[in-house]
This record gives structure tokens, sequence and C-alpha cells, in this order.
């Protein structure tokens, strides 16, 4: 009982499922089918033209040697191209040479402009070295020459430093008793004058509002 029910449960089973599977197979092909010739029937052409192409031996042939003397040409062409990139080499190679030539020339004018300049550089130090010599060897000539007038010289030096001493002594003193006015920028020999201007001059009594009036407005 078992076994049989098992045939029979596996027979139904597979029946079932083969109907399902054919009546689905039918439906795919048929619907594929149609959506090919609907919509690709040029591109089916070309692909056998193609294949058709292919196979011919003579014309695959053809193409190698025609792809071989491409490449033939590109060789040769690269070839070309190196030999004219080697011979622009050389050509700036010769033209650096000739440059350089061109610069030893002019560098050698150069130098020698500038060992010219040295040279007369050295030249003037040298005789102003000399002018300086001789400058000194007059003045220990001259204060050689006797002993009075060297002592003559000394008194005269002396008395003119006393003269200048006193001219700076006066000068301060003098200093000391000037007075300012800073309204006006002017100064006054005593404080009796400064005082006196203060009073009595019209033009420092507008400089003092002048002063005044640029003082608040810096200060607002
Ligand atoms: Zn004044």
């Amino acid at each position: 009982m078992s076994a049989f029910t098992f045939s029979f449960s596996f027979g139904a089973n597979t029946n079932n499922s083969a109907d399902s599977h054919a009546s689905q197979t039918q439906k795919n092909d048929s619907y594929q089918s149609v959506s090919l010739q609907q919509q690709k029937p040029q591109q089916k052409a070309s692909i056998f033209q193609n294949d058709n192409q292919d196979l011919n031996e003579e014309d695959e042939y053809a193409n190698l040697q025609n792809n071989n003397q491409k490449n033939q040409k590109v060789r040769t062409g690269y070839a070309n191209v190196t030999k004219s990139s080697e011979q622009i080499g050389r050509n700036t190679s010769n033209m650096a040479v000739k440059q350089h030539k061109k610069h030893q020339v002019v560098d050698a004018y150069f130098s020698s402009k500038i060992e010219e300049l040295e040279k007369t550089e050295k030249e003037k130090e040298m005789q102003k070295m000399f002018d300086n010599e001789q400058v000194v060897s007059r003045v220990l000539q001259s204060l050689s020459s006797s002993k009075e007038q060297e002592q003559q010289m000394i008194e005269n030096y002396s008395i003119k430093c006393k003269e200048y001493d006193n001219l700076v002594h006066m000068m301060n003193q003098a200093k000391k008793k000037v007075k300012v006015c800073y309204a006006c920028n002017r100064m006054f020999a005593s404080a009796e004058h400064l005082r006196r201007h203060e009073k009595e001059s019209q033009m420092h009594k507008d400089n003092e509002e002048k002063l005044k009036i640029a003082q608040n407005i810096l200060l607002l």
C-alpha cells in the first residue's frame, strides 16, 4: 500500500509539473519569437553578413596584409620622427656650442674690462694714500720747521680754545635769561620783556585764543 501510494503520488506530481512547464514554455516561445521579429530584424541580418565576411579566407589574408602595411607605415613614421628629433638635438647642441663660443668672447671682453676697472680703482686708492702721506709730511715739516713757530702755534690754539669756551659760556647764560612765549613762539631777552608782551600785544592775545580753541578741539 505504501509503495503504490508513493508511486501514484509521484506520477501525479510529475504529470502536473510537466503540463504546467509545457504550457509555460509554449507561451514563452511565442512571446520571444514575436518580440525578436518586432525588435531586432536588422541587427540579425548585419551579424550574418559579418560572419560571412570573416569566413572568407582571401579577404582575411588581404586584411592581414593591409594591417601589416599600416604597421610598417606607423613604424617608418616613428623612425622618421626619431630621426628628425635626433637632428633637432644635434642642431640645438651645435647652436649651444656656437653660443658658448660667443659667450666665451663676451666673457673675455668683460673680464678684461673688470680687470681694468680694478686696476684703476687700485691706482686711485694708491694716489689717495700718497696724497695723505704728502699732507702729513707737510704738516710734520711745518711743525718741525722751528721750535719757536711750534710754540706760537700752540699758544694761538690755546687762545682760540679759551675764546670758544667763553663764547659757549655766554651763550648758556643768555639762554638761561631768555624767556619764551609759547603762544607766539617768540623769544624775549628777559622776564620783564615777556610780561610786557603778554600784557600789551594784541597779536599775543589772538594767538592765545587760537591756542585755547585748538586745545578745546583736541580735548573734545
Ligand atoms: Zn605771545
